[in-house]
C-alpha cells in the first residue's frame, strides 16, 4: 500500500533478516501485521546457514537466564519464560525437521541448517511478511511518530521499527554495528560492544603455550563468574576449544584466566600416587592424567623432574595447587573477525524486557544479538533471537 508521497506504508518494519528478525517477522505477521523485513545481504540467515558446523545448534534445553551475560542479568528472563526452547522445538517439529540432542542440552538438525532458515521464511511467507534484501538502508527517519526507511530509489514507513541487525562479530559475513548507530541517534544507550565466545590470544611470557598447538585436553576454565568444564585446544596463537570460548565472553583486558588440568583426578591424586608408585617419574604421572606433550611443558614448567618417591610431600602439594588453578593473562582476543557473538550492545536499561520496546522511543523495538544478552555456546544464542523475537512480534 502506497501513500500520497509514493511511500510504501507497513505496520511494522524490521530491519535485518537473521534469526531475530525472521522470527519477530513471523509472528507479527501471523498476527495480521503488514511487515517489511530488510536486508543488506543477498540471503537471509546467513549466520543460521554456517552455525553449528552447517546443522545450527538452534536451541538448548536447559535455556534459562542463567546461561547468559548481560548488564542486567534479569533482564531475559521474561521473554525466555513465554518462549522456550520447547516451544522452538514444537516448531522444528511441525516442519517435520529431524534434529538429535549431541550434548548438554544441546539441539541440532540431523540434516542442514538451511531447514531452519526455509521453516522460518516460511513461516513469514504464512504471515505474508514482505521481504527486500540485498538492498542498502541509505537513512532511518523518525517523523510525527512514524519511521521512514530510505532503500535505493523508494521508501517505506511504519509506526514500529525492530531493530534487528545483529552485532559487528564475523563482518565477512555482512555483520556491521549498525544497530548501535541507530540506537545511539534515538538516544539509546550502548554497552561496549566486546567479541565473545572467541579464541584468546598469548604473548610474552605464556608464549610456551604456544609451542603445544593442536593439543586438547579436558579442563574447567575459570575467569570472573564463568566456569565451563570442557576442552581446550591449544592454537599457535592461544587457546581455543569450547571451554576457552565460553570464559572469553567473561574476560576483561588484563584479567588473568584460571584452567584446572585436573578436573577428573581427585584431590591429592599426586600424594597418593608418591605412595602407590613412588618409582614412576613425575613426567611419566603426569603423561597418564594429560596428553603427552602438555604434560611435558607442564612438569618442565613446575621444575619437578626425578621419581616421585624422591619429591617432598610439601613441593607435589604445590604442585597440584598450581595444576588445578594454572592462571595466564592473554594479551587479547582473536577479535570480532573470529567472534561467534558479540557481547554488550543495545543497553537493557532502555528496553521493556517484556516487549523489547523502546521506553524514550514508542514504535522502536531491539532484538537478538544487537541487545546487551549474550548467550553461551551451546543453542542459547539462537534461543536469545527467537524469544526477543517472539516477544515483539507479540507486541507490535
Ligand atoms: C560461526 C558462527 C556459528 C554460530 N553457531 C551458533 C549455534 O550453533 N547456536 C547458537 O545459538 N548461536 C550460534 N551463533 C550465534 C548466532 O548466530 C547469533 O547469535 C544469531 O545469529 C543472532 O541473531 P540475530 O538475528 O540477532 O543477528 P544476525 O543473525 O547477525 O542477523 C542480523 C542480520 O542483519 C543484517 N544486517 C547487518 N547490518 C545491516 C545493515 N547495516 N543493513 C541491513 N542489514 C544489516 C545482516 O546481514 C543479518 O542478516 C553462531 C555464530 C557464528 C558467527
Amino acid at each position: 500500500m502506497s501513500n500520497e508521497r509514493g511511500r510504501e506504508r507497513y505496520d511494522a518494519i524490521v530491519l535485518g533478516a537473521g534469526g531475530a528478525g525472521l522470527m519477530c517477522a513471523a509472528v507479527a505477521g501471523q498476527r495480521g501485521r503488514r511487515v517489511l523485513v530488510i536486508d543488506h545481504s543477498g540471503e537471509a540467515g546467513k549466520k543460521i546457514l554456517i552455525s553449528g558446523g552447517g546443522r545450527c545448534n538452534f536451541t538448548n534445553l536447559g535455556a534459562g537466564p542463567d546461561n547468559y551475560l548481560s548488564a542486567n542479568p534479569h533482564f531475559a528472563t521474561s521473554a525466555l519464560r513465554r518462549y522456550t526452547p520447547a516451544d522452538f522445538l514444537a516448531l522444528v517439529d511441525r516442519h517435520d525437521i529431524a534434529w538429535h540432542e549431541k550434548k548438554l542440552g544441546q539441539l541440532f538438525c540431523d540434516g542442514s541448517a538451511r531447514q531452519i532458515v526455509a521453516m522460518l521464511l516460511e513461516e513469514c511467507a504464512k504471515g505474508g511478511v514482505a521481504t527486500q534484501l540485498g538492498r542498502t538502508i541509505r537513512s532511518v527517519d523518525h517523523v510525527d511518530g512514524r519511521f521512514r526507511v530510505a532503500l535505493g530509489d523508494r521508501e517505506v514507513e511504519a509506526p514500529a521499527l525492530v531493530v534487528a541487525t545483529g552485532g559487528p562479530s564475523i563482518p565477512k559475513l555482512g555483520a556491521t554495528g549498525f544497530a548501535y548507530d541507530l540506537a545511539r541517534r534515538f538516544g539509546l544507550k550502548v554497552v561496549e560492544p566486546r567479541p565473545a565466545l572467541v579464541p584468546l590470544t598469548l604473548g610474552g611470557e605464556e608464549t610456551l603455550f604456544r609451542t603445544l598447538s593442536g593439543v586438547a585436553a579436558e579442563v574447567i576454565a575459570r575467569c570472573g563468574a564463568g566456569a565451563f568444564r570442557e576442552a581446550a585446544l591449544f592454537t599457535h596463537k592461544g587457546l581455543s576449544g569450547p571451554a576457552i570460548l565460553q570464559v572469553s565472553s567473561y574476560w576483561r583486558r588484563g584479567e588473568p584466566v584460571a584452567i584446572d588440568f585436573l578436573p577428573s583426578a581427585p584431590d591429592g591424586v599426586l600424594a597418593a600416587a608418591k605412595r602407590a608408585r613412588p618409582r614412576i617419574r613425575f613426567g611419566a604421572l603426569l603423561a597418564s592424567l594429560l596428553p603427552a606433550r602438555l604434560a611435558e611443558t607442564l612438569a618442565e614448567r613446575l621444575g619437578l623432574a626425578g621419581d616421585l618417591g624422591n619429591l617432598p610431600d610439601r613441593r607435589l602439594a604445590e604442585a597440584e595447587r598450581a595444576l588445578r588453578d594454572w592462571r595466564f593473562t592473554p594479551n587479547g582476543t582473536e577479535g570480532f573477525a573470529k567472534a561467534e557473538v558479540t557481547a554488550g550492545g543495545i543497553a537493557t536499561a532502555g528496553l521493556s524486557s517484556r516487549t523489547m520496546e523502546a521506553a524514550a522511543v514508542p514504535g522502536l523495538y531491539a532484538i537478538g544479538e544487537a541487545v546487551d544478552v549474550t548467550g553461551w555456546l551451546g543453542g542459547y544464542n539462537f534461543q536469545w533471537a527467537w524469544a526477543s523475537g517472539w516477544a515483539a512480534g507479540q507486541a507490535l
